[in-house]
């Protein structure tokens, strides 16, 4: 008998992130082939959430939600999330497969985590399952893209991280909830190697587009380099990123980094406003699940008018320069 499947809960203004849906919904799928159940980690989820955390865990499939206070520690580093998951590990059961989302910091989680317990772990997985030697086995993709690298661990924990985006999510189970366990981790008496002096917001210029909270995304409709400045005019004034499809791409104004879609990534920023895109199928499974979406197209029958919560018919230019002058004016 192997122990439980344990993932570590990516979480934003008190939601869980689209990576942890991905992670908590693999891992039961995972858990059920194995005969075990699925742990949700949720460490420093003190603000108010809209949803409960159990609810939000449990209807991807978690079947028990942790919550984890630290006291004694001003910032939760990389290596404090491995002392917490260090000690649950003696207070709960080892688990048999650790998921982590791969963030700068999970992978930095998942490599101290691993030294702690004397293991494995693999970074930047797409997929992982059981392999005929009842093993964990996670897949990489390397080698520029090109290739699977499959990563059998010969024991456990297998600790992974997770590229967020690589699973997608299926159907949540409305009304399942995640039994809830509290515990509370005294980090006073650990000389923690790392302190952090300040947290501050991300550039949005530079940030990963699956993390942006607003995104401004640029179709061939922009029409022009001159006109692509002004989309990122726009983006900086409103604090958002910007991604595109692959005719922007195609085009230079983004680069592949920032393509959304089937061969691009996938997104759910609270904010994705469309300008002139068609809304093509390949581009739209990669950003279908943003919460709010705002589209500007001079097509009034454009495939994107379907998907989006608000439409703007015109001409992006001339909408742009306008949304411009307004929040120039505020
Ligand atoms: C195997 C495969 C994989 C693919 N993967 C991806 C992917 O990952 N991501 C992706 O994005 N695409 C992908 N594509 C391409 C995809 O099919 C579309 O071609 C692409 O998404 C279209 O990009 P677009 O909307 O910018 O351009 P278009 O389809 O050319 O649309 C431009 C839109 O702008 C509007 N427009 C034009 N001028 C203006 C104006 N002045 N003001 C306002 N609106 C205007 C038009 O009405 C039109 O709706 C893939 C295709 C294939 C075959």
């Amino acid at each position: 008998m192997v122990g439980p499947i344990w993932v570590l809960v990516d979480h934003s203004k008190g939601q869980i992130t689209y990576v942890t849906k991905e992670m908590v919904q693999d891992a039961n799928e995972v858990a059920r082939s194995l005969g075990v159940q699925v742990w949700a980690v949720l460490i420093g989820g003190d603000e108010s959430a809209e949803e409960p955390w159990d609810e939000q865990v449990g209807r991807f499939g978690a079947d028990h939600l942790v919550r984890v206070s630290a006291i004694g520690v001003r910032f939760l580093t990389a290596e404090v999330y491995s002392i917490i998951l260090d000690e649950l590990s003696r207070q709960y059961e080892k688990p048999y497969l650790m998921i982590i989302a791969n963030s700068i910091e999970g992978q930095e989680i998942g490599a101290r985590l691993a030294t702690r317990w004397g293991t494995g772990y693999a970074n930047d997985c797409v997929s992982f399952s059981i392999g005929l030697k009842g093993n964990v086995e996670a897949t990489r993709i390397t080698h520029g893209e090109q290739l699977e690298t499959i990563v059998a661990f010969s024991k456990g924990p297998a600790i992974i991280s997770f590229r967020p985006g690589s699973a997608g999510i299926g159907l949540p189970t409305e009304g399942h909830r995640a039994k809830e366990y509290s515990s509370q981790i005294d980090l006073s008496s650990y000389l923690c190697e790392q302190d952090i002096q300040g947290i501050f917001p991300a550039d949005p210029r530079k940030i990963d587009i699956t993390e942006a909270d607003f995104i401004v995304a640029c179709g061939h409709g922009v029409g022009t380099q001159d006109n692509f400045l002004i989309l990122q005019e726009l983006a900086d004034k409103l604090g958002a990123a910007v991604a595109g499809t692959r005719r922007a791409n195609d085009k230079g104004w983004v680069n592949i980094e920032r393509r959304v879609g089937l061969t691009g990534k996938t997104v759910c920023p609270q904010l994705y406003l469309a300008v002139g895109i068609s809304g093509a199928r390949e581009h739209v499974v990669g950003m279908d699940t943003s919460k709010a979406i705002v589209a500007i197209n001079k097509n009034p029958r454009a495939e994107i008018f379907r998907l989006a919560h608000l439409g703007v018919i015109g001409d992006s230019r001339e909408i742009m320069l306008a949304l411009l002058r307004k929040l120039k004016e505020k």
